[in-house]
């Protein structure tokens, strides 16, 4: 058992306090285990299915000693402890077993999107330093494989591309890593031998933002384990539970709140869904027999629309359903029980740690209209104004948060964190939220300058700077644009150079062109002479959101 941090410095990462940290061990949050610990000993029939995707069944043997084998091979091609590897996969056993087995070693990934494309994983894997990146062969038409490759030539860390699908010379196929171990005894021994310390960054997850210094969520053992935990035992998740993950897992969400690795940790089984497309997730929930599942609320509407139209599907195993990541629309919230027959759960969190969970048995009413309360009674949560100032009681606020799973400060980022964690380690969540005397948080707006399309957050920021790339633009703004769909969708507001046309189609091909991921792209473009500036000379965006109101409910074109 251990009172302080690890060297936390010697991977550029914020300690936690002294204080806290003891009150985290003393109170059992931090177990003091590492994740491939946790997995290795769950207490379940080793031979019990653990994880489905399509016509693959892995008992928790199979699936221990592929991650072992992996772990072993990963070894022999120089993978140490504390390497990074960029994982960009689809959803898939192979991402599971590469995780896993990344734990075991200490090797940490780095969760990036099948979607992101040169430019944003050129800049995570040289900020990460990664040695290794994994990809599939191709996404929707696009060769991630090239594209890897490309990255790995020009960033001198990397050594490896490892390749899920056609694996070209020059890659490692990942299918063959994840191979069982031959010995699977001997592996084990020998990686249990070098488990890595539980105060380690075990993973990072990429905030929203790759423009200049990508935001790197350090993640160590002793933090995802508690809160995956946590947030399966508040689930009711455990033997016998089975939890479809069905957005993609280079997010939090499906990943810990409980997601895969609470699942697996507390005993249950998980079925991997490529993607949360009624007409193939609705099947899998009756033939898996799925209790449990986690969606946007985007997915759940189609979910809703697809099911009342091809009522066939039993989904009576279905027990709860989660929404989190952007604001459930209240339409869609009160059909969810009478379509899909299961108990909605209410999630606000964010990859940078806090969970706030309805609970399965809180009154109508909390489920309906809160986003739920944090999953630990040392969660702290303070609101303040736009100059952090308190705000008073139940008024609304910037929420700030500390607490044993949400990191001090982003990896290697000393100026942004001197914003972002304020006053003695406060995360400042740039969402706006009350929080009601029962103790329930409802999302109330944003202060930060990021647009939530279907629950992938972009930062206005990134979208401008993109925009300059298209020649043409003097001065760009991205804005949220509202979309019955998806929650929000993105549209530009550009002064075009004087003598240039800008178009949408030219200034999307630009973006594409450089790199940049596809669901960054704006929607809508509206050209206009000038852009209104507030008193301190910022581009004011409250005058653009209104003025594109305006076009929207007179449909003015743009
Ligand atoms: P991410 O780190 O990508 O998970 O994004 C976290 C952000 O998503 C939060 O700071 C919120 O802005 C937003 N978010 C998460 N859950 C909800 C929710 N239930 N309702 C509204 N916004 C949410």
């Amino acid at each position: 058992m251990f009172t302080s941090n690890a060297d936390p410095s010697r991977l550029g990462m914020v300690p936690w306090p002294d204080d806290a940290v003891a009150r985290y061990v003393a109170k059992g949050y931090w177990a003091g285990r590492s994740l491939g610990e946790h997995l290795a000993s769950a207490d379940v029939d080793p031979d019990e299915i653990c994880l489905v995707d399509g016509d693959v069944r892995l008992s928790r043997r199979d699936l221990m000693s592929r991650a072992d084998g992996a772990a072993v091979r990963l070894r022999e091609l120089g993978l140490a402890p504390d390497d990074r590897v960029v994982v960009q996969l689809p959803n898939c056993w192979e991402l599971v077993v590469l995780m896993t087995a990344c734990l075991r070693l200490g090797a940490i990934p780095v969760m990036a999107l099948p979607a992101h494309r040169r430019r944003e994983i050129s800049t995570v894997a040289r900020h990460a330093q990664a040695t290794m990146l994994a990809v599939p062969d191709v996404s929707r038409d696009f060769d991630l494989q090239a594209m890897a490759h490309e990255v790995a030539a020009e960033t001198p860390t990397v050594r490896h591309v490892l390749v899920l699908g056609d694996t070209r010379p020059g890659g490692v196929d990942l299918r063959a890593l994840c191979e069982p171990a031959h010995d699977p005894v001997v592996a084990g021994k020998e990686l249990d031998a070098i488990a890595p310390d539980a105060r380690a960054i075990a993973l990072f997850f990429l905030s929203g933002g790759t423009t200049g210094m990508p935001k790197l969520i350090p993640r160590t053992h002793n933090d995802f384990a508690y809160m995956a935990t946590q947030a399966a035992r508040i689930c009711g998740v455990g033997p016998g539970s089975t939890y479809l993950a069905a957005l993609p897992l280079g997010h939090g969400f499906p990943l810990s709140g409980p997601g895969v690795f609470g699942t697996l940790i507390a005993g249950g089984r998980v079925v991997i869904a490529a993607s949360p497309a009624p007409e193939r997730a609705l099947p899998l929930i009756e033939c898996e027999r799925v209790t449990i599942t986690s969606l946007v609320p985007a997915a759940i509407g189609r979910w809703i629309e697809y099911h009342e139209t091809n009522p066939g599907t039993d989904l009576s195993s279905l027990r709860l359903l989660q929404s989190g990541g952007a604001r459930l629309p209240d339409q869609v919230a009160v059909r969810i029980t009478p379509v899909l027959r299961c108990t909605l759960q209410q999630v606000y969190g964010m990859s940078e740690g806090l969970l706030c969970l309805t609970r399965p048995d809180d009154p109508e009413e909390v489920i309906r209209h809160t986003q739920g309360r944090p999953v630990c009674p040392d969660d702290e949560l303070r609101l303040v104004d736009d100059q952090g100032r308190p705000v008073g009681p139940d008024e609304p606020g910037i929420l700030l948060t500390r607490g044993p799973y949400t990191p001090r400060g982003y990896y290697r980022a000393e100026e942004l964190n001197r914003r972002a964690f304020v006053d003695d380690g406060w995360y400042r969540t740039g969402d706006i939220v009350c929080i009601r005397r029962d103790g329930n948080v409802v999302i109330e707006g944003r202060d930060k300058d990021v647009i939530n399309r279907g629950g992938e957050k972009i930062p206005a920021e990134e979208v401008e700077h993109a925009a300059y790339l298209s020649g043409g633009v003097r001065l760009a703004a991205a804005v949220a644009m509202p979309d019955p769909e998806l929650g929000e969708r993105i549209c530009l507001y550009a002064v075009p150079h004087a003598g240039h046309t800008v178009t949408l189609d030219g200034v999307r091909a630009a973006m594409s062109a450089a790199g940049v991921a596809g669901f960054k792209l704006p929607e809508r473009l509206v050209i206009v002479e000038h852009l209104p500036f507030t008193n301190v000379g910022k581009v004011d965006k409250n005058a653009l959101r209104a003025d594109l109101q305006q076009r929207l409910a007179n449909a003015v074109p743009s």
